[in-house]
């Protein structure tokens, strides 16, 4: 039984043996720098027996090693607890134990080479393990000191604080600088989960320079974390950092979003910035679109004030959010990177040409590849970099600063690459390891390995068009029409509409688990209805539900920014909001992907990335994946007359998430209903739009279930 007692930093302590087993895992992981032995790069067989026992490894592996430079990163965003990886993608088959043992690779390298490498998070952390807790698991929560600040539901409706479980995972990694996204954001008690927890954990290098919570002891609002870090790398740059939330403006009211116009105005932020001790570089991280002209960033803010009043000093960036990879040139010593999303990219930057007095760091370490390229913007996005951001096209020869940055697939094989060479021993270390048996065991505990059904192909959400088979959406109305019955109105036709924004992940072939019915289907609404309804107009409800004005919008904001939506499902996909349709299927189009036994040169599906640099940046060079449309809307229709005929009338059921649109729309029909005729049709506590696909497995995915292969993921 597992059973919190609170979540005060003092005592972070869980009554099973299991989570206090999780609490110990950082002290036995940082105990232990040097305990593998000596290099043997022969050792990528034995590699693959990591990662989680499902997980498969990558076929092929990057061909070209990593630059490195004076200042070197590696750079994690919107991580999203995807600890496990991606047990059924090769490309991302990686997990935290995984990465654990490559940023000690990494490190130890970097100390051989003679240079300095930080490691950053901009935001959104662990989280999807946390939501897969079934509310049995969990089944007190006291919070003395924050339940009065609960904005909205009280004690009794108080979710378990997000990354409880998770976090002392993802605390494994040493990281110099990180930042608070805006899912941190949205409940009071994740945000104060955050705050006494999380945020301790990092002390310094937690930095929320324009984010507050009102501390419940003071009554007072304070930083979450710091407002900046000023630091001196163990190779002696002084580095100012900063982090710099986007104006997010859906955060809980117990928490404060300034925006980034009046940050630059305060007067810590102009005395930080022209802070009395000598500054290398400013280090500019925020859960924030890298790319200026991007909608919602702040970069531009932050870029002008600060060169405002620092001409000369490199600005170093890095931003997340919008679930991208993408890299900027801002000026010629100002670039800025973004790393991707839910542990399927590991950005890697390094620079050399930083002037300090005080720097030790070589500046072109020897027996690596160095960076080579100046600032200057040479990718197809010319035109939204340097120019439309409005910036000073400054001196660009005049810097010294030159640059590389890479975009690392999460796996192992990757890792295992970048790794050989480092100064360790094998691969793994005993603190990877145990994050990554660690992980085993939450999934274990949480019975996220629960078999429902073995799923015969991959149902992606936009590799294939809409109506063919292969598109997600393409299987959802059969198994909507099979699984949303109500045993009393069974034999009456029903027309069951759903938001296509209610699934946030590609159907992969293989074992589908109750883990993997959470990443398809992660949120819980459920399933309301108008009895007898016409069939004249309740056949018009879906096609003025898409082609309503403003519509995608909505449908978008479902999955980020809808609070009672959240309020189920405390882990939302918050990059979507401030994309565009059309932009939302594009980094989704670019991901995932795999192909078995290929050879070096054949191009497996994944991530075809275009930055300011130009097209060299991932990795390993993938084949690109179509990307198609998808409607806003799709419906299903049950027990309609066998002979092709229409009913007189069906049961119009669709998510209450959308009801009063559906109300609007029947009435522009001549229909006359209101909130009095809607019911629900299936019991919300009991099924929800997390429900329907499980059902639908257990019974329909039966075949090779125990033994479910796993197919080849997206690929076209
Ligand atoms: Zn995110
Ligand atoms: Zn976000």
């Amino acid at each position: 039984m597992i059973h919190i007692v609170d979540w005060h930093p003092s005592i972070k302590m869980l009554s099973s043996a299991f989570f206090v087993g999780l609490a110990g895992l950082l002290s036995i992981a940082s105990a232990c720098d040097n305990c593998y032995g000596p290099l043997d790069s022969l050792q990528h067989s034995r590699l693959s027996r990591r990662m989680q026992p499902e997980a498969l490894n990558a076929t092929v592996a990057p061909t070209r090693p990593l630059e490195w430079g004076q200042l070197n990163f590696l750079h994690t965003t919107d991580t999203h607890g995807w600890l496990e990886g991606h047990l059924k993608e090769q490309n991302y088959g990686a997990d935290w134990g995984d990465f654990v043992s490559f940023s000690k690779h990494l490190q130890q390298k970097a100390d051989y080479l003679g240079v300095d490498l930080l490691l950053i998070d901009t935001g959104e952390q662990p989280c999807r393990l946390m939501k897969a807790i079934p509310a049995g698991l969990v089944p007190l929560l006291i919070h003395s000191t924050t339940g009065d600040l609960h904005d909205g539901n009280g004690l009794s409706d108080a979710e378990t604080p997000d990354g409880v479980l998770s976090n002392p995972v993802f605390e494994n990694i040493d990281y110099d600088i990180l930042t608070i996204g805006n899912h941190e954001l949205y409940l009071a008690n994740v945000a104060y989960e955050t705050f006494f927890n999380f945020s301790t954990v990092y002390g310094d290098k937690y930095i929320t320079s324009n984010v507050q919570i009102l501390n419940p002891t003071t009554q007072e609002f304070q930083y979450i974390g710091q407002q900046y870090r000023y630091f001196t790398t163990k190779h002696g740059l002084r580095i100012m950092a900063l982090g710099v939330l986007y104006d997010f403006t859906g955060n809980t009211n117990v928490t404060k979003v300034i925006k980034a116009a009046d940050l630059v105005k305060e007067t810590w932020f102009t005395s930080a910035i022209n802070y009395p001790q000598p500054i290398d570089l400013f280090l500019v991280t925020g859960h924030n679109p890298i790319r200026p002209t991007v909608g919602g960033s702040t970069f531009g803010v932050l870029y002008n004030a600060i060169r405002k009043m620092r001409p000369s000093v490199p600005i170093q960036a890095f931003g997340g959010h919008t679930h991208i990879r993408d890299f900027v040139v801002f000026d010629s010593m100002s670039t800025g990177l973004e790393s991707g999303r839910y542990c399927e990219t590991l950005g890697f930057l390094s620079m050399s040409g930083i002037k300090s007095s005080n720097s030790t760091s070589v500046m072109n370490p020897k027996g690596v590849p160095n960076p080579t390229t100046k600032a200057i913007s040479m990718g197809a996005s010319t035109a939204t970099a340097t120019a439309s951001a409005g910036f000073p096209s400054s001196s660009a020869n005049a810097s010294s600063l030159v640059y590389s940055r890479r975009y690392l697939d999460w796996n192992r094989l990757t890792f295992a690459y970048h790794a050989a060479g480092s100064q360790d021993g094998t691969f793994d270390t005993s603190s990877g390891l145990e994050v990554t048996s660690d992980i085993t065991a939450i999934r274990k505990e949480l019975n996220l390995t629960a078999l429902y059904g073995c799923a015969p192909e991959t149902y992606c959400f936009s590799c294939k068009p809409f109506g063919t088979d292969g598109n997600i959406f393409s299987l959802l109305p059969t198994a909507l029409n099979i699984t949303v019955v109500n045993a009393t109105r069974a034999t009456t036709p029903r027309i069951i509409i759903i938001n296509t924004g209610s699934i946030r992940f590609d159907l992969i072939q293989g074992p589908f688990t109750y883990d993997d019915s959470f990443i398809v289907s992660p949120f819980t609404d459920g399933f309301q209805y108008i009895p007898d309804v016409p069939y004249a107009t309740a056949s018009q409800v879906l096609g003025q539900l898409n082609s309503a004005p403003g519509d995608a919008k909505r449908s978008l904001q479902h999955s980020d920014f809808d609070f009672r939506s959240l309020a189920g499902d405390i882990c939302p996909d918050g990059s979507l909001g401030i994309m565009s349709s059309e932009n939302i299927l594009k980094p989704r189009s670019m991901t995932r992907g795999l192909q078995r036994r290929q050879s070096a040169t054949t191009l497996t599906p994944g991530y075809t990335t275009t930055d300011d640099f130009g097209k060299d940046g991932d990795d390993t060079p993938h084949s690109k994946i179509p990307s198609y449309p998808q409607p806003e809307y799709i419906e299903s229709n049950g027990t309609f007359p066998t002979d092709g005929s229409t009913p007189e009338a069906v049961d119009l059921i669709f998510l209450d998430y959308f009801t009063k649109d559906v109300l609007s729309i029947l009435t522009t029909l001549g229909g006359k209903y209101t909130m009095a005729d809607v019911s629900y049709y299936l019991d919300p506590d009991s099924f929800t739009t997390q429900s329907y696909l499980p059902a639908y497995a257990k019974k329909f995915w039966q075949a090779n279930v125990p033994n479910c292969p796993t197919g080849e993921g997206v690929t076209k």
